[in-house]
């Protein structure tokens, strides 16, 4: 009997995902991707001899990229290397404060000790967070919570039994405030919220459990760097045989009453007897399926923040870690510029993650890869030439200063990639890298569900779908439509 034809709309991580999944359930698939490359929002590039990954650079929750390799039996590590990293972030504050967030849970409590906050305080905060993660995981992240069964199984039950102590009607930052008083670790912690593109003063408090990931599971990196996860997932699709059309864009589906018979490029129809969207939902709403009572409901939702990236290769060693934060004066500030005005504040806090400092050839002899990023509005129509240059000025005054060294003498490429870039690349509806923002309860757990209501066999994977954006998610929304289908 021959198989069963499956296509996957785009080959993001969440696309691969599902393409390997259906592939170990016995199906012939076909990734239909409009760029000439996989990964979206996870890109690289190589120039001047220096490699940068685009998008991603944080990496939890390993296993979940484990678990693919383990549906064909194979080993993560015969493909992809990952190291766990002593320190998940370095932080420098204003006054000169550095806290070195280190993952050993001990040395982390003895290095915060000095920052106004008692060694208890932080232990049991992060304890809760583990309870927060422990008490909502199995319910929302790895279930569909647009099912009524999966509120009276198992996971279900323990969440809805836990509800009142789930933060859900607090925000980050409140909670964080009420814990740490005037701490650093106030900051340290809202900043969690940037995790999934959302502002800590409204997001609710069940969200301080993304820093539970961090610091009470572990911050991990590929030996070649984020791109490696995407590469490792496509070689093993590949072996699996699962077949990527690239420079394929999908202008639509064809369908017959409740089922979606197949989808439609420019020149072909390629039958399916089953497809997964993973392309930004609201994009398949306004080209790929029309529906503009679903478009305009998902247009009214708040979409999640963008960044601004500066990819700077630096003849220089720095003392730097692999991920640092530079943060600025007013945090509070930004989050209206995020979200209010769309425009930057007038002080930002930097991000520079550098990749070479654990893949020794993504940066020549003597320099360093620095990818500079800045949270940014959606792309609602800025200037972003004007934006990116003021941003820029900003940025290196704040290293010039913080790290007391004269960055522009030492910059000797640069690439610059906005928030119009990513929509253009990617598809992300606004340039916005997680697709909606969590910034209400509302927002935070009810997103567009894994399975359309209207076509029996059509699914939907990715970031901007339940549960949510970011790495460890997209591949959990694979998980949920896996468990949809027989
Ligand atoms: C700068 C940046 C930093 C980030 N940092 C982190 C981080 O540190 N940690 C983390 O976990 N996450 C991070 N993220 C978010 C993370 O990258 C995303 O959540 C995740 O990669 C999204 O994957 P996805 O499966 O939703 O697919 P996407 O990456 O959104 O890919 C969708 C794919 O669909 C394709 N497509 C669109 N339209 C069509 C069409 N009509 N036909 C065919 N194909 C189409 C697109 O070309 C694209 O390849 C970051 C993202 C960015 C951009």
């Amino acid at each position: 009997m021959s198989k069963k034809a499956a296509i996957i709309i785009g080959a993001g991580i969440g696309g691969i995902a599902a393409a390997l999944r259906l592939a170990a359930k016995g199906y012939d698939v076909s990734v239909l991707e409009k760029n000439s490359e996989a990964g979206g929002k996870m890109a690289q590039f190589t120039q001047k001899g220096y490699r940068f990954d685009m998008g991603p650079s944080l990496f939890t929750l390993p296993h979940l990229v484990e678990e693919l390799f383990a549906l064909f039996g194979k080993r993560m590590e015969d493909y992809l290397g990952v190291v766990e990293l002593p320190m998940t972030c370095n932080y420098f504050f204003p006054d000169g404060k550095i806290i070195k967030a280190w993952s050993n849970r001990d040395k982390f409590l003895d290095e915060v000790q000095n920052s106004g906050v008692s060694r208890q305080v932080v232990e049991e905060y992060l304890e809760k967070q583990s309870f927060l993660y422990t008490h909502t995981a199995d319910f929302f992240l790895f279930n569909s919570i647009h099912k009524p069964s999966t509120f009276v199984g198992d996971a279900g039950k323990k969440s809805l039994k836990a509800l009142h102590k789930l933060d859900v009607f607090t925000s980050m930052h409140q909670r964080n405030k009420r814990t740490f008083g005037e701490s650093y670790l106030v900051r340290l912690f809202d900043r969690y919220a940037t995790y999934n593109g959302s502002d800590p003063y409204r997001a609710p408090a069940t969200l301080n459990m993304i820093a539970h990931l961090e610091h009470n599971t572990g911050a991990w990196f590929p030996k070649n760097g984020m791109y490696g996860i995407l590469n490792a997932l496509k070689k093993l699709a590949e072996e699996e045989g699962v077949r990527f059309l690239f420079n394929t864009e999908v202008i639509g589906l064809v369908t017959s009453g409740r089922e979606v018979t197949g989808v439609r490029t420019g020149d072909c129809i390629y039958p399916a007897s089953l497809v997964v969207n993973n392309t930004d939902i609201t994009l398949f709403y306004r080209d790929i399926l029309p529906n503009n009572n679903k478009l305009r409901k998902l247009m009214k939702r708040e979409r999640s923040s963008s960044a601004l990236i500066f990819y700077w290769g630096m003849k220089v060693k720095s003392e730097l870690d692999v991920h640092n934060i530079l943060f600025s004066n007013d945090y509070e500030a930004e989050f209206i510029g995020l979200f209010k005005t769309k425009l930057f504040a007038d002080d930002l806090t930097v991000y520079i993650f550098i990749s070479n400092k654990v893949v020794p050839d993504d940066a020549p002899n003597g320099c360093e890869n620095w990818f500079v990023m800045v949270n940014a509005p959606e792309n609602v129509g800025q200037d972003w030439q004007e934006e990116a240059t003021r941003a820029r000025e900003l940025i290196i005054s704040k290293i010039n200063t913080v790290l007391n060294m004269d960055v522009e003498k030492v910059i000797e490429f640069e690439q610059i990639l906005t928030p119009e870039d990513i929509e253009e690349r990617t598809g992300s509806v606004h340039g916005s890298l997680y697709g909606h923002s969590s910034n209400s309860p509302l927002a935070a757990f009810l997103r567009h569900p894994n399975f359309s209501r209207r076509y029996k066999n059509l699914y939907f994977t990715g970031g901007s779908v339940h549960p949510g954006g970011g790495i460890p998610l997209c591949l959990a929304s694979a998980k949920i439509v896996d468990g949809m289908i027989d």
